[in-house]
C-alpha cells in the first residue's frame, strides 16, 4: 500500500515523522473530507510502540538542541517561517480538503499567521530577559531553562494554526516536540515535518505522530520522558490528560471549549453589532472563543432579530473550496449528529428556530443550516454547553446587571464581546466579566504579545508572549556573590 496520497494536487505522506524518519505503522485509519465525505486516505494509526518511539526520538535530540543559541533557534525558526510562506498555496488547499474551513480564510488568513507564529516566537526569544535585581549585594539573574521534551495535543478545527502556536514557542525554548494532531484533520502536520526538515531542523527535534486520542494520544501523555503537555480540545479529554499527567506530574496548560456571550446594549451600533452576531458562524460554528449565547437588551431585542434574519439569511452556504461560499460543512458526519441532538433536544424544550434548525439536505447532509434559537432558558442544555457547531441563542436582558449575570453564568470563561456605544458601560461591564479575553465592539483580533486562555471550565495556563516561554521552561534564578564576599551568616 502507498504510503504517499495526493490531496488537492499536493503529495502528502501519510505516516510518523519520527527523528527524521518516516515509520510506518502495521495498523492505519481513513480520513475523509468533510466537503463531499470523499476519503483521501489511510493515515498510520500510532500506538503506545510508536508514542514511546517519538519520545525517545525527542529525547535524544533535545541536549544538542537545548544547547544551541538562542540566535542559531531564531535562525531555524525563521527558515521554517519562510518554508511555510513558500507553500501557503498548497498548505491552504490540502487543509480545506481536510478539516472543510474556508479556503479563502486559509490562504489570507490562517496560513500567513502559522508563517507568523513561527516568527513571532523567532524574534521574541532574542528579547527575553529579566533585568537582573540586587540582594543585599549580590546579583539575581533568571533565566528560562529548556523543559524538554513536549507532547502537543491538537484539535481539528484549525489544525495546523493552532498546533504551531504551541510548536513554536516550545522549539524557540530549546525543547523538542512530539505533536499529535486530531485524527479527523491529520494531513498538514505531515506537510510541516517536511518544511521543517527542509529548513534544516535536527533530526528529533520535531516529531509527529499520527492515531487516536485514546491510543497514540492517550499512551503519548502518559510517557514519564515527557516534561511539558499542551493540549487543546474538548473539556472530557482534559479531564482524561489531566488524570494522565498527574501520575507523572507533567506541567499542563489546557486550552478548551466555551459557550461565550455577546452582549449587546441599546446603545450599541446596531449594524456593527448584528455584523459582530452573524461573524459567530464563522468557520461553521467551529471556533472555540465564538459568541454563541447572543443577549440583547430588551428594547432592541425585535429590531436586532429583524436585521439578524436578514443578514443570516443572505450567507452562502456551500464548498469552501469557492470564493463565494462564507458557510463550509462540519468537521464530521457524527459532528452533524452531534449538533443537531443538541438542536432538536432544545426545540423539544420549547425552543424557536428563527433560521435553520437541522441539516443543509440540500448539501447532502454533511452541512448545518446556520441557525438562531431563541425561548431558551438560561439552565437548559443548549445555553450551557458547547454546540461546536452553527447555532447560537438569543436571549434578553433589561439591566446591565442582569446582562452581567447572564453572561457569566455557564462553567467556561473563555471569551466575551461587548457591543456598546458608551465607553462608562464598556469598561463597567468588562470589568466583571469571567473571560479570558473580552473584545469590546470588535471579535477576534488577536495578538502573539497578549496572554490567551480561558477561566473555570475553559482552560488552565496561558498561551501568547513570556506566557508562552514561562510554561515551556524551567525558570532559573541564579544568585551571585559580589566579589570577595565573605559573610556565610
Ligand atoms: P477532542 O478533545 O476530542 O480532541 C482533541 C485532541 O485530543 C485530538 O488530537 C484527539 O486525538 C486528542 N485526544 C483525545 N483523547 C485523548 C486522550 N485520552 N489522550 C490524549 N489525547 C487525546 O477535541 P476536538 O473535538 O478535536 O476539538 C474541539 C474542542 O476543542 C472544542 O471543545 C473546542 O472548544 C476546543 N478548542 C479550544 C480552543 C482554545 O484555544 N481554547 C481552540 C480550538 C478548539
Amino acid at each position: 500500500m502507498s504510503t504517499t496520497i495526493t490531496v488537492a494536487g499536493t503529495a502528502v505522506d501519510t505516516r510518523h515523522w519520527i527523528g527524521g524518519r518516516r515509520v510506518a505503522s502495521a495498523e492505519t485509519f481513513t480520513d475523509i473530507s468533510p466537503i463531499d465525505g470523499a476519503e483521501l486516505g489511510r493515515i498510520a494509526r500510532g500506538t503506545a510502540t510508536e508514542a514511546a518511539a517519538a519520545v525517545a526520538a525527542a529525547q535524544e535530540a533535545f541536549p544538542a538542541w537545548a544547547a544551541t543559541t538562542p540566535a542559531e533557534r531564531s535562525r531555524l525558526l525563521h527558515s521554517i517561517a519562510d518554508g511555510v510562506d513558500k507553500r501557503i498555496g498548497e498548505l491552504a488547499a490540502v487543509e480545506t480538503r481536510d478539516n472543510g474551513a474556508l479556503l479563502r480564510s486559509h490562504l489570507r488568513g490562517v496560513m500567513p499567521r502559522v508563517a507568523h507564529n513561527f516568527r513571532f516566537f523567532a524574534d521574541w526569544l532574542l528579547e527575553l530577559a529579566h533585568p537582573p535585581f540586587d540582594t543585599r549585594g549580590h546579583t539575581n539573574r533568571v533565566s528560562w531553562d529548556p523543559a524538554g521534551p513536549c507532547a502537543l495535543i491538537t484539535p481539528w478545527n484549525a489544525p495546523l494554526m493552532l498546533a504551531t502556536w504551541k510548536i513554536a514557542p516550545a522549539l524557540a525554548a530549546g525543547n523538542t516536540v512530539v505533536l499529535k494532531p486530531a485524527e479527523w484533520s491529520p494531513l498538514t502536520a505531515s506537510l510541516l515535518a517536511d518544511i521543517c526538515a527542509e529548513a534544516g531542523l535536527p533530526n528529533g527535534v520535531f516529531n509527529v505522530l499520527q492515531g487516536h486520542g485514546d491510543e497514540a494520544g492517550a499512551a503519548l501523555v502518559a510517557h514519564p520522558g515527557v516534561r511539558r503537555i499542551s493540549f487543546t480540545g474538548s473539556v472530557p479529554t482534559a479531564r482524561r490528560i489531566s488524570q494522565a499527567a498527574a501520575a507523572n506530574l507533567t506541567p499542563l496548560s489546557l486550552e478548551l471549549g466555551g459557550k461565550s456571550p455577546l452582549l449587546v446594549f441599546a446603545d450599541a451600533d446596531l449594524d456593527l453589532a448584528v455584523d459582530l452576531a452573524v461573524e459567530q458562524y464563522d468557520n461553521a460554528g467551529q471556533v472555540c472563543l465564538a459568541g454563541t449565547r447572543i443577549l440583547v437588551e430588551s428594547t432592541i431585542a425585535e429590531e436586532f432579530t429583524r436585521r439578524f434574519i436578514e443578514r443570516a439569511s443572505a450567507l452562502v452556504q456551500g464548498d469552501p473550496r469557492d470564493e463565494a461560499t462564507d458557510i463550509g460543512p462540519n468537521i464530521h458526519p457524527r459532528q452533524i449528529e452531534r449538533i443537531d441532538g443538541f438542536v432538536q433536544r432544545a426545540i423539544a424544550k420549547g425552543a424557536r428556530p428563527v433560521i435553520g434548525g437541522g441539516p443543509n439536505t440540500d448539501l447532502g447532509g454533511l452541512y448545518y443550516r446556520p441557525t438562531l434559537l431563541t425561548d431558551v432558558a438560561q439552565d437548559s442544555e443548549i445555553v450551557q454547553e458547547e454546540v461546536f457547531g452553527p447555532v447560537l441563542t438569543l436571549q434578553t436582558f433589561d439591566t446591565e446587571d442582569e446582562a452581567v449575570r447572564l453572561a457569566n453564568d455557564t462553567h467556561f470563561g473563555l471569551a466575551a464581546t461587548v457591543a456598546s456605544g458608551s465607553a462608562e458601560r464598556a469598561d463597567r461591564v468588562t470589568a466583571r466579566l469571567t473571560a479570558g479575553t473580552v473584545w469590546v465592539n470588535c471579535f477576534f483580533v488577536r495578538d502573539l504579545r497578549a496572554p490567551f486562555g480561558g477561566s473555570r471550565d475553559s482552560g488552565i495556563g496561558r498561551e501568547g508572549g513570556n506566557w508562552s516561554f514561562d510554561f515551556y521552561c524551567d525558570l532559573k534564578n541564579t544568585v551571585t556573590a559580589p566579589k570577595g564576599w565573605t559573610d556565610h551568616g
